[in-house]
């Protein structure tokens, strides 16, 4: 039987069908809790520390990631990517973090990607990004104008 569309379901304003899976290539970490962890398991018929050896890795050195593998788009991105068909390969047993992404009824990815094929009046144009994170602090700089509050980073050490 197919899905009923009720009210209550959140209308979104992203196709995933459309896009390369930036979510799955853009973020290095995409967290695997405990849960998630026995998800995986279960999925590979492994024991958990079979699972957390084989699939996970840890992110300095307190955060359970997935592993990553080389990308022919995006150059790195989840090991469970399908590189053909841009889908997940273990879609029943993704971490949370996949399965709530991006949260909100818009996808700023796609609005970028729908955005540059409108401009570009061509379908089949991907625009690249690469999100980098970096602590910043803010500083007070003052000159003969007056007064400003700027941001400034420091290059972090891996
Ligand atoms: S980046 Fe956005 S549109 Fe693309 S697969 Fe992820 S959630 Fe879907
Ligand atoms: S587990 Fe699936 S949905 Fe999550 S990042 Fe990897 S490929 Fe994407």
């Amino acid at each position: 039987m197919g899905k009923q569309i009720t009210d209550e379901q959140k209308r979104v304003f992203f196709d995933c069908s459309k896009c390369p899976a930036y979510c799955c290539g853009l973020y290095e970490r995409i967290q695997v809790t405990k849960r998630d962890l026995n998800r995986l398991a279960k999925h590979f018929g492994v024991t958990p520390e079979k699972a957390a050896k084989r699939y996970t890795k840890m992110w300095d050195g307190k955060e359970r990631v997935l592993k990553r593998t080389p990308d022919p788009i995006l150059g790195e991105a989840c090991q469970f990517l399908d590189h053909e068909t841009r889908g997940c390969t273990i879609y029943h047993a993704r971490p949370e973090v996949c399965r709530t992404y991006p949260d909100r009824p818009r996808c700023v990815y796609y609005d970028v990607l729908k955005f540059e094929r409108e401009q570009q009046e061509d379908e089949t144009v991907l625009p690249l990004f690469q999100i980098t994170f970096r602590e910043v602090e803010k500083k007070v700089v003052t000159d003969e104008h007056g007064s400003e509050k700027i941001w400034e980073w420091k290059q972090k050490k891996r």
